[in-house]
């Protein structure tokens, strides 16, 4: 039986790992698809302390992983299909596999939504992207599509045209759903355009994007225009499919939390689970070391009993 069961190895769960491993706590991180989660798509992360000349997403990832491993925390590298958290000790299943613990930090993440168009897969991390915050110093002076029409959409557009030399909102429908604040000031904006009632319909190029085919909706005409890049932008997900009917949620999908406390005690929420606001990668490891604290404090609450 493992004291915690860390489901997710982005950098909220392997921030909890260390901190519970640190503290002696038999620890097991279930990786989920990917180890470091979205950072592992972001070709440079510059905004995280302690590295000045910034650091490769995939080389961050490394490091929090053997940060962990350095204080004894196991990985698994596997997706966790279901769980059962009625009692105690706590169950988590991968296929046949079952594996016990006494407390669970769940740190899934969320999916971006993908568009579904062929070249999407194909050139993600290559002309194909989901972070202007991440990615847009790699776009000075190009051409950039921004595929949405929520906040996420305009926000992105707007931190995308400080670098790149034309930004286009490429919007489903002629009304967008993102707040007049940010409205206000993308209309502002000399770089960016917007086009409406338009769909992308393949996103083309050879080892880089160099064009993206799109669809007028009202018209039926289709035509290629020229691109450097495509951020998508049409939505998140939580990861939190295999919680249902174990933790509260809500209609969104989200777990109930205060805090990073669920309403199930030693079970833990963190990351992007725990925030709509931020989203960083420095957020999210803090976020995954107060739910470790939070686990050290329950199993070591439930050990003087
Ligand atoms: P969102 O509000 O769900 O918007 C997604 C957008 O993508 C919508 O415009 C939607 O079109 C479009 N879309 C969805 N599926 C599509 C598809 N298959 N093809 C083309 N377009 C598609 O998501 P979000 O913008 O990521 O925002 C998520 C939450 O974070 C929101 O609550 C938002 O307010 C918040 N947020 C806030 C800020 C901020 O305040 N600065 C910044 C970012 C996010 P339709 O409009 O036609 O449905």
């Amino acid at each position: 039986m493992y004291d915690v069961i860390v489901l997710g190895a982005g950098p909220s769960g392997l921030t909890a790992a260390l901190y519970t491993a640190r503290a002696r706590l038999r620890t097991l991180v279930v990786t989920g698809p990917m180890i470091g989660g979205q950072i592992a798509l972001t070709y440079q992360v510059d905004n995280y302390p302690g590295f000045p000349d910034g650091i490769t997403g995939p080389e961050l990832s490394d490091r929090f992983k053997a940060h962990a491993q350095r204080f004894g925390a196991e990985f698994l590298e596997a997706d966790s299909t279901s769980v059962a958290f009625s009692s105690t000790p706590y169950r988590v299943s991968m296929g046949k596999k079952v594996l016990e613990a006494r407390s669970v930090i769940v740190a899934t993440g969320m999916t971006q939504r993908k568009l579904g168009v062929p070249g999407e897969d194909r050139l993600m991390g290559r002309g194909v992207f989901v972070c202007a915050t991440c990615d847009a110093v790699l776009y000075e002076d190009k051409k950039v599509i921004v595929v949405g029409g929520g906040d996420s959409a305009i926000q992105e557009a707007i931190d995308l045209a400080k670098f790149a030399s034309e930004v286009t909102i490429i919007h489903r429908r002629d009304e967008i759903r993102a707040c007049r604040c940010l409205m206000d000031k993308a209309e502002r904006d000399p770089k960016i355009k917007f086009l409406y009632n338009t769909a992308v319909t393949e996103i083309l190029g050879d080892k880089r994007v160099q064009q993206v085919r799109i669809k007028d909706l009202k018209t039926g005409v289709d035509r290629r225009v020229d691109a450097d890049g495509i951020l998508i932008a049409v939505g998140w997900d939580p990861n939190t499919a295999i919680f249902g009917g174990q933790l509260d949620m809500d209609d969104d999908g989200y777990l109930k939390t205060e805090g990073v406390k669920t309403n199930k005690q030693g079970i833990y929420v963190v990351g992007d689970l725990v925030d709509r606001e931020y989203r960083q990668v420095v957020t999210s490891c803090g976020s995954g070391c107060a739910a470790a604290l939070e686990a050290i404090r329950w199993i070591e609450g439930q050990q003087g009993k």
